[in-house]
């Protein structure tokens, strides 16, 4: 049995634009099952699969939320910007994005041709997909095809940071991928503060760091993180005067989450993100 939904925001989810697995039509069928009124699409560095979501949400009656999850680097890391209600028409978010593909795209071409230098050569192939590209898949195409057992098994071996297949890059800078966010009309949202490994200090630094760049929220609430968790990263948020958002990073069905919006809610004492927004009401 799934949990009941207590959130009926979730506003950090991915289609097979990026690195999901459903169209946006599947994944808004499944949020809309699943209990959420009000859904964010954030594919990785790219607003494809918006207006499939927003035709699939009208007739749903479900609220779309144009996002998108944008790829910064900060001090050497790789960190990830939710811009959440943009105009996806906007030409300084989309010359950003377009810039974001290309170096997607390289990198990609070199990630195969350093496995086709090693006798992989046939992992072209996983280039050839509609969306953006991402390590994912190439981590995908070497499972599906045997050269590692498990996702994490290919990034350790090919891919991760030190890995044969390694290819270092710099995506936006902080500043950068915040000020695309803004002159689209969004609110920009630091995601999953816990998922960058960094020490407690070092996350204070990065939330400091964005707040003063003109950042808007932190993602309080994601997966899989516990209560406690969750209380101090409303704290944090609080203290560096940020809204607070909620998300699942949904990707895919999984045996042990198949939906989107299983989310505990907010803490009460934080402002959530669609306070002022009248476009992140629920209908
Ligand atoms: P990309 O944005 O293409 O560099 O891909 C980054 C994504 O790959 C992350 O969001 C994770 O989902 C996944 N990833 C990164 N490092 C690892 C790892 N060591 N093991 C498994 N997945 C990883
Ligand atoms: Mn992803
Ligand atoms: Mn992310
Ligand atoms: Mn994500």
């Amino acid at each position: 049995m799934q949990e009941p939904c207590a959130a009926m925001h979730d506003l950090h989810t991915h289609t097979l634009w990026s690195d999901g697995d459903l169209s946006p039509e599947a994944l808004v069928g499944e949020a809309a099952r699943a209990g959420v009124r009000v859904l964010a699409v954030t594919d990785h560095d790219t607003t494809q699969g918006i207006a499939a979501a927003r035709a699939g949400a009208d007739a749903r009656g479900i609220v779309l939320v144009a996002g998108v999850e944008i790829s910064v680097t900060w001090q050497g890391l790789n960190v990830h910007l939710v811009g959440l209600d943009i105009d996806v028409d906007n030409a300084a978010l989309q010359t950003g994005l377009a810039r974001l593909q290309t170096i997607r795209r390289d990198r990609a071409r070199a990630i195969v041709e350093a496995l086709a230098r090693d006798g992989l050569g046939e992992a072209r192939a996983a280039l050839v997909r509609p969306g953006v590209v991402g390590r994912g898949h190439i981590a995908d195409w070497l499972v599906a095809n045997g050269h590692a057992r498990h996702r994490a098994g290919a990034f350790k071996r090919f891919l991760a940071r030190g890995a044969s297949a390694y290819v270092p890059v710099t995506w936006a800078s902080l500043e950068e991928g915040i000020a695309w966010i803004r002159a689209a009309g969004g609110c920009s949202v630091l995601a999953h503060p816990t998922r960058y490994d960094l020490s407690a200090g070092r996350l204070r630094q990065l939330i400091a760091g964005f707040a003063e760049a003109g950042g808007e929220a932190l993602e309080v609430v994601s997966t899989g993180l516990q209560a406690g968790e969750i209380a101090r990263l409303g704290r944090l948020a609080q203290h560096h005067r940020l809204k607070a958002s909620l998300g699942s990073d949904y990707h895919k069905p999984l045996p042990w989450r198949s939906e989107p919006g299983h989310l505990p809610a907010l803490p009460a004492d934080c402002v959530p993100v669609w306070r002022d927004r009248a476009r992140m009401q629920p209908a």
